[in-house]
C-alpha cells in the first residue's frame, strides 16, 4: 500500500501532461520559453492564433470537461500585470499587497477552486513574456516596497517543470530586497526549490488539508504526507515556510479530521521553524456560488446551504466559530499567537 501511494504521488508530482494541442499567439513565437515548450511537446498539434482570448474566452466551453484534458495556450500579455490583493485573501499585515498572474489556471482540480468561476475555460495560459512583469514591478518598487503573491491564479510550482518560472522569480527577488514574495502551492515539487538558495524575502506557502479532504476535493494534488515531506526539506534548506489551513471545509467528523491532521503536521515538521500560519474558512462570492451551483449541480461543497452577507458566502456564524476555534486552538499548542493569522469576515 505504501509503495502504491509513493508511486501515485510520484506520478502526480512528475506530472507532465502531454498537452495534445498547443495554441500559440504569433508574437509568442519570439520567446525562448515558447521554443523550449515546443521542443518538449513535440507530439502536440500546434495551432496558430491571433489572440489568446479568441480561444480562452470563447462562449459555450465546459470548464469541467476541458479539465480532463487541458490544452496549453502560449501568449504575450499586454495589459497590466499587477493587481491589488483582494480582501478575500489574508494580507498578513502587509501594506502594499499585490498579486500577479503569469499563468492562468492550474493542473490540479480542486472542487472548490474559484478559478472555475473566473474563467470560462480550464485550458492553461502561460504568458511567455515574464520579463515584462519584472519591468512593471521594478517601476513600482522605485516608489515603495511591495508584498506580492505570485501563485494565486495557478499553482506556479506545480507547473514549474514546464515554465522554469520559479528560478526566474527567485533571481528577481534576490536582486530586489524591497520586494517580498509569497509562492502558494499544494505541490511537492522540491526539485525546483532545491535548485535555488533560500531567500529571506520569499515565503513558500503550502496549503494543507486532512488526507480525506484531499482525496475527496483536491483531485490530482499530492497527498498530505508528500506535501509535508516537501515542507520539511524546504525548511531544512532555510526557506521561510507558511502553512495555510485554508480553506477549512465543514465535513462529517471535521473536528476529528482537522485535529488529527494538525498533530500529523507538527509531528512531521519542526513548529519552531515554521514562519507563520494562516487559517481561513471556505468562502466564495455570492455571484460565483450561483454560477457553480449551475455548473456543478452534484457538488457537495457547492450544495451546502451557506450564509451570505455583503456578497460573500460562508458557513453560519455558529459553524464558523466552531471550525475556527478548533483549528486555532490546536495550532496554538505548537505555534505562538504572533505567528497565527485567522482570516475572518
Ligand atoms: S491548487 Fe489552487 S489553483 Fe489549483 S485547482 Fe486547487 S485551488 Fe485551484
Amino acid at each position: 500500500m505504501k509503495g502504491r501511494l509513493i508511486l501515485r504521488n510520484l506520478k502526480i508530482d512528475l506530472w507532465s501532461s502531454k498537452f495534445s494541442h498547443i495554441y500559440i499567439e504569433e508574437e509568442a513565437y519570439n520567446y525562448d520559453l515558447t521554443k523550449d515548450i515546443l521542443k518538449r511537446f513535440r507530439e502536440s498539434d500546434v495551432i496558430n492564433i491571433k489572440h489568446y482570448k479568441d480561444v480562452f474566452n470563447r462562449s459555450h466551453q465546459s470548464y469541467s470537461i476541458q479539465k480532463k484534458s487541458p490544452k496549453l495556450i502560449l501568449a504575450v500579455k499586454k495589459d497590466k500585470f499587477l493587481y491589488n490583493g483582494s480582501n478575500m485573501c489574508e494580507s498578513f499585515g502587509r501594506k502594499n499587497f499585490y498579486y500577479t498572474s503569469t499563468i492562468m489556471n492550474c493542473i490540479y482540480d480542486c472542487e472548490y477552486c474559484y478559478l472555475q468561476g473566473m474563467y470560462t475555460s480550464s485550458n492553461i495560459v502561460i504568458f511567455v513574456n515574464i520579463e515584462d512583469v519584472f519591468k512593471e514591478i521594478t517601476q513600482l518598487l522605485q516608489e515603495k516596497s511591495i508584498y506580492l503573491c505570485i501563485s494565486y491564479e495557478t499553482d506556479l510550482l506545480a507547473l514549474d517543470g514546464i515554465t522554469g518560472y520559479f528560478k526566474k522569480w527567485m533571481e528577481f527577488a534576490k536582486a530586489n530586497s524591497n520586494l517580498e514574495l509569497e509562492v502558494r502551492t499544494k505541490s511537492a515539487n522540491i526539485s525546483s526549490i532545491q535548485k535555488v538558495d533560500a531567500l529571506s524575502n520569499v515565503i513558500l506557502a503550502w496549503t494543507l488539508s486532512p488526507q480525506s479532504i484531499i482525496e475527496s476535493y483536491e483531485l490530482r494534488t499530492p497527498s498530505l504526507k508528500t506535501r509535508l515531506k516537501a515542507i520539511d526539506t524546504a525548511i531544512k534548506r532555510g526557506w521561510k515556510v507558511r502553512l495555510c489551513f485554508d480553506p477549512l471545509i465543514y465535513v462529517k467528523n471535521w473536528d476529528m479530521k482537522y485535529t488529527k491532521m494538525i498533530d500529523e503536521v507538527f509531528s512531521s515538521i519542526n513548529s519552531e521553524l515554521v514562519y507563520d500560519i494562516e487559517i481561513g474558512l471556505f468562502r466564495i462570492s455570492k455571484e460565483f456560488l450561483k454560477r457553480f451551483r449551475k455548473l456543478k449541480d452534484n457538488s457537495e461543497i457547492f450544495s451546502y446551504p451557506y450564509d451570505c452577507s455583503k456578497g460573500i458566502c460562508t458557513y453560519s456564524p455558529e459553524h464558523t466559530k466552531k471550525l475556527l476555534e478548533l483549528v486555532y486552538n490546536n495550532v496554538r499548542i505548537y505555534i505562538d499567537e504572533n505567528r497565527v493569522y485567522v482570516k475572518e469576515w
